[in-house]
């Protein structure tokens, strides 16, 4: 595996890429994508870069019955200096084989697969972004390919990595967002593919998504699947709260995701000794700490928005404002912090920068 080399096919024709500052997300494609199959005989093999294409599947292939699939969301920076940096992309490839064992998928071999989208990025180098807040998003994923309609594991599967230009999350300033505690529907459940990345996790969130959506709520508050008790995570990111001077998160219990920006806020609250817990947290124990005047932030985590500050929350159709609904000094910190890193502009004292070679222009 290690040893195979990635055979490069350039695309003739090059796309136009779109202007850095009207970006959104995720509907803009680069001019290629990684590709690499598996077969039960040869197992990982023909790994290759080729321009970016609709793929020709089977329709019985098993992904498109039994949602056998896991996906990954990282991004590539591009900073003043004008160098690609990727954060943390070794936690993204053994968190994608963690969700690869749930889903009963063969691994992958984490340093090729890094290898592979450092490549890729290097080949499509000039698709990165330059305006502030923006980046090259990176979509690993893996499906199941084996044209069959039994129910078992896939004989044959696709990994593929695919990059989208987007947009600054927050064009105007960091914005507070309100969210709904979700009573009926459950993400997942403890047993459950809570804490793999897979499809189908969203799949089953987008009806209390879609409900509370209307109701003017950005996300909604995912309980534990058991008891509807505890607080698990803000639509698909993680969540964090500060209580009398203390920040907790609900500690990983087999159906939250372990986020790579979880993770980084948790050690980067210890390194600036700010007291941080991971634990369970009730609802019950939410409302009583903002009742008594104890609540002072809750924000969200994951790659996308980076830290996303809570406003207020609805509970049972109590409405809870935090503190004065602005964004609170741990959760912008944080938030500077991260994107300092992610950009280059702040020391990166954990060693999460991996860098990225540019591509050499290809004459076209
Ligand atoms: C991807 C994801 C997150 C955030 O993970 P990051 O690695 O920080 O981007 C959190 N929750 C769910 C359900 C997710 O799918």
């Amino acid at each position: 595996m290690e040893s195979q080399t990635i055979q490069v096919d350039h695309c003739a024709v090059r796309k136009e890429k779109p202007k850095s500052d009207q970006l959104d997300f995720g509907r803009i494609f680069t001019d290629h994508m990684f590709i690499m199959d598996y077969s039960d005989d040869l197992g990982w093999h023909d790994p290759r870069i080729e321009p970016y294409q609709q793929l020709s599947i089977d329709p019985s292939a098993m992904v498109f019955h039994y949602g056998q699939s896991v996906f990954e969301g990282m991004k590539a920076y591009l900073t003043a200096e004008d160098e690609i940096q990727l954060f943390r992309p070794e936690k993204n490839m053994q968190r994608l084989n963690n969700s690869n064992d749930r889903l009963c998928i063969p691994p992958i071999d984490e340093k090729f697969a890094i290898q592979a989208i450092k490549k890729l990025v290097s080949v499509d180098s000039d698709w990165i972004p330059e305006a502030e807040g923006t980046s090259l998003y990176i979509r690993p994923f893996i499906i199941s390919t084996e044209p069959y309609i039994g129910v078992a594991p896939s004989l044959h599967y696709k990994f593929i990595v695919i990059l989208s230009p987007v947009g600054a999350y927050y064009k105007e300033g960091i914005n507070p967002i309100k969210i709904a505690v979700e009573n009926e529907f459950v993400r997942t459940v403890k047993g459950g593919t809570g804490e793999a990345k897979t499809g189908g996790n969203y799949a089953a969130s987008l009806k209390a998504q879609e409900i509370a959506g209307k109701k003017g709520f950005a996300q909604v508050l995912w309980l534990d699947g058991v008891e509807k008790k505890y607080i698990e995570e803000v639509g698909s990111m993680n969540i964090f709260f500060k209580i009398n001077g203390e920040v907790i998160t609900p500690e990983l219990n087999g159906s939250i995701l372990e986020g790579v920006t979880r993770n980084s806020v948790i050690q980067l609250l210890k390194y600036w000794d700010v007291p941080v817990v991971e634990r369970k947290i009730g609802m019950e124990e939410l409302q009583q700490a903002h009742h008594d005047g104890l609540l002072e932030e809750a924000f969200g985590a994951g790659t996308a928005a980076v830290i996303s500050p809570i406003s207020q929350f609805t509970w049972n159709n109590n409405d809870s404002l935090i503190k004065d609904g602005k964004t609170g000094a741990i959760a912008k910190r944080l938030y500077d912090t991260l994107t300092g890193i992610q950009y280059g502009r702040e020391k990166d004292p954990f060693d999460w920068i991996v860098k990225v070679e540019k591509g050499s222009k290809i004459a076209h």
